[in-house]
């Protein structure tokens, strides 16, 4: 009877040891390879709508915020409210999402995406203001250049980088910095306000060389900022910071001195203007799971919104654009019920995901972006307003 016993007992910890044997298989079983997942045909075309209604906009100034998805805007919603602040966000008479993707299918990289919101192009990872055959592609600038608008970039990342490159240079290197600055000093850009970052380092030419190769386009502004000829110069300006000056609103440079500067220079110009501002700090904060900089970032990239939608109200001339390139970080604000309401930040990854991204419009021509869902569609529009004839709102050229 006590063999029995002992058999019966050591049959059920046998079967327990199977049950969670089979538990743990079906566990793997259901996360899904990523081979299952049918990935759509990245450079499928779709007529746009495009209306060529509606006044065309005078200005416009395009916020780039690198890595910004919906759980960072989340959070920046959520905090705001808690602060009882009317939220910029809201301000936006357009808001919208779009696919941000490279040629390769639903990730990307900031060359890639950069290039699709420039250009009008899709294409290949790490490639600047080339399509995926590595052909140069016009990007907005140069198209704006030439019916002479103004362009400038403000960014508080380095001048070289992904995105402020993808609208002034052409290159399949994305670590070809010298090629890059060089680029950027024969390009028609108009202001360029931004850092150096690993000078000296590969094909990073040394702060001097990089500072004379762009004193060739640029007059270079102190660190006052002031304007030269008090203001009245229609000449090319350049600010440019060392690694990491430009942070968040604490440091000097911050974001939202350079758009301010920005803003007074291009709006004393003749000409209209086509203005990028470019964050990096969620894409740089999120790579490191950082919540306190992402906190930090979002309220910079705030602040600069609420000062540019200071400028283009006061006007209502100006069209402005909110987007990211990308997401990073899988970044998710969540709450445990018995702490609630605390909320807490939660990573699901270093890298990029594939989820998609904010797009916000406001101002003239701003409807015409509720219909877009693919990052290189942003480019298309942009393009199709700049080329609008503004007489009789019929567009003279074709893509
Ligand atoms: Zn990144």
């Amino acid at each position: 009877m006590k063999n029995w016993k002992k058999i019966s007992l050591l049959t059920i910890a046998g079967l327990l040891v199977l049950l969670i044997g089979i538990f743990y298989l079906f566990n793997i079983s259901v996360s899904i390879p990523s081979s299952d997942i049918q990935f759509s045909p990245s450079n499928a075309k779709r007529p746009l709508n495009f209306t060529n209604e509606g006044k065309k906009p005078k200005n416009i100034i395009i916020f780039i915020a690198d890595g910004m998805g919906f759980g960072h805007l989340s959070l920046a919603l959520q905090t705001q409210q808690s602060e009882k602040k009317v939220s910029v966000w809201q301000q936006f008479d357009v808001k919208g999402w779009h696919d941000a993707r490279s040629a390769y299918g639903s990730l990307t990289d900031s060359e890639a995406s950069a290039t699709a919101i420039a250009t009008g192009t899709s294409t290949n990872f790490g490639h600047i203001g080339l399509d995926k055959d590595g052909n140069p592609v016009q990007n907005i600038f140069e198209l704006a250049s030439d019916l002479h608008y103004n362009t400038g970039i403000v960014t508080d990342s380095y001048v070289w980088d992904g995105t402020p490159a993808a609208f002034s240079a052409h290159i399949r290197n994305e670590d070809d910095a010298r090629s890059i600055l060089q680029q950027i000093a024969t390009s028609e850009l108009d202001l360029l306000f931004g850092e150096l970052e690993d000078v000296g380092e590969g094909d990073v030419p040394e702060e001097n060389e990089s500072l004379d190769i762009l004193r060739k386009r640029f007059i270079m502004l102190d660190r006052s900022l002031e304007l030269p000829g008090g203001g009245n110069s229609s000449k090319p300006i350049a600010a440019i910071f060392r690694e990491d000056e430009i942070q968040d609103m604490q440091s000097s440079p911050n974001l939202f001195n350079l758009t301010k500067t920005a803003l007074s220079y291009m709006s004393t110009q003749d000409n209209p203007f086509v203005l990028l501002v470019e964050s990096e700090e969620m894409d740089a904060a999120s790579h490191e799971n950082d919540s306190k900089r992402v906190l930090n970032g979002l309220k910079s990239i705030q602040k600069t919104l609420s000062l540019i939608f200071d400028f283009s109200k006061t006007n209502g001339e100006t069209l402005v654009l909110f987007t990211a390139d990308h997401e990073t970080g899988g970044l998710s604000a969540v709450s445990d019920f018995d702490r609630y309401p605390n909320m807490q930040i939660r990573w699901s990854t270093k890298n990029h995901t594939a989820a998609v991204v904010p797009l916000l419009a406001d101002g003239p021509g701003a409807e015409n972006f509720a219909d877009i869902h693919r990052n290189w569609e942003i480019g298309m529009v942009l393009k199709k307003i700049i080329s609008q004839d503004s007489a009789n709102g019929k567009n003279d050229q074709e893509y």
